[in-house]
This record gives structure tokens, C-alpha cells and sequence, in this order.
């Protein structure tokens, strides 16, 4: 997090993006220039230019040595062509770069911007790098994909803590904590674990955890309920955006992607290509990135004076369109035009919304606790089988013809449903089964010796899972009915 403040310049790289990234990103120099900001700027082209001249990635070799030299990245957005094998920037910086952590400030700024929600503060703490977006996938049979929804102990361990270092640096009073672990018991449950183990550790702040579907609508609904909010990957994308365009627009937010050595900060919008080129867009979103990434680097006077110039530009009502409500707002301006007016109000405070103050604690990074390592035992094989007719009982005749050798067919499941045996006869079936075998003190050998079984019973295998207990706890979950 946060390094104490420094007198000297902190080299930081820029790439002012396509479509309306160069005007917000001039906009946003321009006002940290006039606020004294000590940067040493390397410009790195990414984006559309690069993707068009044949590279899938969106970025250069070079571009990547500045991000490694100044572990500082301020990100205009960027279009991502359709289709021809485009990869997303966004995700590949993340995840080249260990970027765990996406924190999305969500404020309400009323009465000088509409909303629903006027005295909404929200942050979301995001886990940016497991989760479904590990982008594991494969298919399994004629009818069936599957998708791994990877949650990890060291990976859950630095997001929480994240979010709670993030609440004490600034004076947060409460976080809370959304999954789903009434269903997904053990990778939701892990991350809900992990959450009630680090929190003691922050005896000052409160803490809570709501299954994320009537959190997400009281979210909705009630967000001032909620302070700082910590969530794994795909909760943290949906909610994120929504928290954002309920505090008044996607176009006032900005975001970090925080990681171990590097972290990148950017508005939470898109290029919008149809407003490039008109002076019109709102600079706001990429100037909010632009704040955090001053208190990341400790120049914290600097992030105070830009912040409380900007909360005060809102407040005289001088208005990009996107937020311009006539009557309210005072002066309809253009990105030159506003970035300008918030350069002339450096050193103003605004008088109805709160004043920021930042504070420069410099965050203790604990080592992720070593654990003794569990006793591990294999018990048995899941093994994925295509079977075309979609009956059970078929399958469960033929393939009992591999028991033996310790291990036996015990259930056979359905899209997580026990169909054999006793399934129920309004279960319906796809072509992908699971044929669980289990035995106790399994061989690795034993299991491949199955495998070999069944294939010479000609049933095609599509994958499999061998199913351990770790400290005597299955590292499974029983099917739906088992
Ligand atoms: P978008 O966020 O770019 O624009 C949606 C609409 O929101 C615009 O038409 C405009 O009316 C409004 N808007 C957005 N930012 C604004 C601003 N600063 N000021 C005023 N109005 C603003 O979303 P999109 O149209 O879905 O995506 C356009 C391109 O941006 C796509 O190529 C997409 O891949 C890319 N994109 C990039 C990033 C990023 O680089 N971080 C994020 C999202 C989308």
C-alpha cells in the first residue's frame, strides 16, 4: 500500500488509451501538474494501435520493461477490437503483473449529482485474479461445458487483509463480506473462512457477512448500510459497476489494481469511441485513479489538494454533459474547460460535501502464516463419462463391470444430481455422468488401473477427479442428494 511521502519525483507510466483516453488523460496531467504532483512520466502506447498492427496482446515488449522499472501504471481506456482473437488488456495486465486487488471507491455527491442514494460512501474491494475468471474450461461431453471456480487460501488471504489494511489506512469503520457459501461450500466457504480468521486481527473495525444475493439487494437498495465491501472475482465485477452507477454514474468512479510489486489505476468507463474527439468528455472517473494512485505513492498533500479542488468544482455546478442537470448545475463545460476549473480551485475546499483527508500510514505486510501440512488420503475416483442415451441404470450395468481391485461404483451424478442409485425419476438428465468410486486406502496405481478398466468396456472417459480426505475432511462435496 501506501509508502511515506516523499519529497522526490516517483516515476510513474502513462498510456493515454484510444477513443476518449487522450483528452481525459490530458485533462487529468494538466490538473496534476498545476497541484504540484512529483512524477517523472514514461509514455507507453497500448491499445487499438498495437492490436491492429498484429498483436493479440495489446501491448509492446517495451511497454512491459517501463511497467516492470516504474511498478506505476495510469491507464486511459482502451477499444478492444471485436472478435480476431483479441485479448483483454485489462485482464492480461492483472494478471502478468499480480495485480490482486481492485478497489473501487463508490461515492454519492448530492445534491450536485443526481442520485437515488445521497449519502452513499462505498468501497468495493475486489479479488482480481481467481475465481472464474482463471478462465479454466473445458467440455466435458456433446451437451456439457464446465467452468473451474478457483478460490485459493494464499490468494483469499491477500484480498481480505487487503480490505481490511485499505479500511484502517482510510478510517473505515466496517467491512463486510459477500459470498455465497450456502451453495458453494467450499470455495465460497474457504473464502468466508478465511475472512472470519483475518478479522480478529482488526479488533477497531466492524465486521459482517451477508450471502451475496440479498446483500447485493440491499446493496442496492441501502447502500449506505455498507462501508468497505470485500468479495471474490466475479460478485466484486458485477457489484462494482452497479454500486457505481447508483452513486450517480460509471463516468465519476475511478479504480486501482493493486499487487505484491506494481498497481494500476484507471477510470472504470470505456473509451467511448462516439464522444471522442469533442471535448466532451467527463475526465472525472480517470482523475479519481489518478487520486489513489498519489496516495499509493505517498504523495498524499498532493491526492488532498487535487481531491478537494475537484469536490469543489462539483459543487460551483461546473458540469461536463453527462452529469449536467439544467437548473442545478450552474456552467456546462468541456474536458479542457472543466479540467481547467478544477486547476483554478487547487487549495479550495468545498463547503457542503466533506473535505478529504488522507492519512499516510504505511501498511505492515504480513508474510502469509506458514501451515503444517495436511495428512492426505486418496479415497476414490470421480470419472466423467459420456453416455448418449441419458439413462442411468444402463450406464450404472455396464459400468460396475470395472469394480474391483478395492475400489467400487458408489453413485452416479447428473449436472450435481444423484441419479443412480434411487435417483428420482423427474430428474433430468444430460449425456455427461459422474461415476463416483470410492475405497479406502486408494493407490494412485489403483485408480489408473480402473480407468484402463473401463475403457476396455468402451465407455469414453471425458475427465476425471481423484477424490482425497485431507486431516481425515473430504476434500469433495457430495452430490445433491447423496
Ligand atoms: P464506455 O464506458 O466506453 O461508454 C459507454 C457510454 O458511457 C458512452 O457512450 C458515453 O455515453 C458514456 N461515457 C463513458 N465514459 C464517459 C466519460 N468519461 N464522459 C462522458 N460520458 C462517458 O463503454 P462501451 O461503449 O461499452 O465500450 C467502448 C470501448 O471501451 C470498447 O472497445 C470496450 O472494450 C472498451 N472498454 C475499455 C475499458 C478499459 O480500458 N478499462 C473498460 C470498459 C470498456
Amino acid at each position: 500500500m501506501a509508502t511515506p511521502t516523499s519529497a522526490t519525483s516517483t516515476p510513474i507510466t502513462v498510456a493515454h488509451g484510444d477513443g476518449i483516453g487522450p483528452e481525459i488523460m490530458g485533462a487529468t496531467l494538466h490538473i496534476l501538474k498545476e497541484a504540484g504532483a512529483r512524477l517523472e512520466i514514461e509514455t507507453i502506447e497500448v491499445g487499438e494501435k498495437v492490436y491492429l498492427s498484429g498483436n493479440t496482446s495489446g501491448i509492446l515488449p517495451s511497454a512491459w520493461e517501463s511497467l516492470r522499472r516504474t511498478k506505476v501504471f495510469l491507464k486511459a481506456p482502451i477499444t478492444t477490437p471485436q472478435g480476431g482473437g483479441y485479448k483483454s488488456l485489462n485482464v492480461t495486465t492483472r494478471k502478468m503483473l499480480g495485480l490482486y486487488a481492485n478497489i473501487r471507491p463508490c461515492v454519492s455527491y448530492y445534491p450536485f449529482v443526481r442520485t437515488k442514494h445521497p449519502v452513499m460512501d462505498v468501497v468495493i474491494v475486489r479479488e482480481n485474479e481467481e475465481d472464474l475468471y482463471a478462465g479454466i474450461e473445458y467440455q466435458t461431453s456433446t451437451d456439457e461445458m464446465q467452468a473451474l471456480k478457483v478460490i485459493t487460501r494464499p490468494g483469499t488471504e491477500k484480498i481480505v487483509r487487503y480490505g481490511f489494511e485499505y479500511a484502517r489506512q482510510y478510517n473505515r469503520k466496517k467491512v463486510t463480506c459477500f459470498t455465497k457459501d450456502n451453495i458453494l461450500k467450499m470455495t465460497d466457504g474457504l473464502f468466508h473462512k478465511i475472512f472470519d480468521e483475518i478479522s480478529p486481527e482488526y479488533p477497531e473495525i466492524e465486521k459482517e457477512h451477508w450471502i451475496v444475493d440479498i446483500g447485493a439487494a440491499k446493496l442496492a437498495d441501502t447502500p449506505e448500510a455498507f462501508d468497505v465491501i470485500v468479495m471474490p472475482n466475479l460478485y466484486g465485477d458485477v457489484l462494482s459497476d452497479v454500486a457505481a452507477q447508483i452513486a450517480g454514474s460509471v463516468g465519476l468512479a475511478g479504480s486501482s489494481n493493486i499487487g505484491d510489486q506494481c498497481a494500476m489505476f484507471e477510470a472504470i468507463h470505456g473509451s467511448a469511441p462516439r464522444r471522442a474527439g469533442q471535448n466532451m468528455a467527463n475526465p472525472s472517473g480517470l482523475l479519481q485513479g489518478a487520486i489513489l494512485m498519489l496516495v499509493h505513492i505517498g504523495q498524499i498533500d498532493i491526492a488532498e489538494r487535487v481531491q478537494n479542488a475537484w469536490l469543489r468544482t462539483m459543487e460551483d455546478g461546473i458540469h461536463t454533459y453527462d452529469i449536467f442537470t439544467e437548473g442545478k448545475s450552474k456552467q456546462k463545460v468541456g474536458t479542457k474547460e472543466f479540467a481547467e476549473a478544477v486547476a483554478a480551485r487547487l487549495g479550495q475546499k468545498p463547503e457542503t460535501l466533506k473535505a478529504v483527508h488522507y492519512s499516510a500510514k504505511t501498511s505492515v505486510k504480513r508474510p502469509i502464516a506458514a501451515r503444517p501440512s495436511p495428512k492426505k488420503e486418496l479415497v476414490g475416483v470421480d470419472v466423467y463419462i459420456e453416455w448418449p442415451t441419458r439413462i442411468a441404470t444402463t450406464l450404472a450395468e455396464k459400468i460396475k463391470a470395472a469394480d474391483g481391485d478395492g475400489l467400487s461404483l458408489e453413485m452416479i451424478a447428473n449436472r450435481g444430481v444423484k441419479v443412480w442409485p434411487d435417483g428420482s425419476p423427474e430428474t433430468f438428465c444430460t449425456d455427461a455422468f459422474r461415476c463416483r468410486f470410492m475405497g479406502t486406502g486408494v493407490t494412485p496405481k489403483q485408480v489408473i488401473a480402473l480407468q484402463q478398466r473401463i475403457a476396455d468396456l468402451a465407455l469414453e472417459i471425458a475427465m476425471t477427479e481423484n477424490l482425497r480426505n485431507y486431516d481425515g475432511k473430504a476434500g469433495f462435496t457430495l452430490a445433491q442428494g447423496q
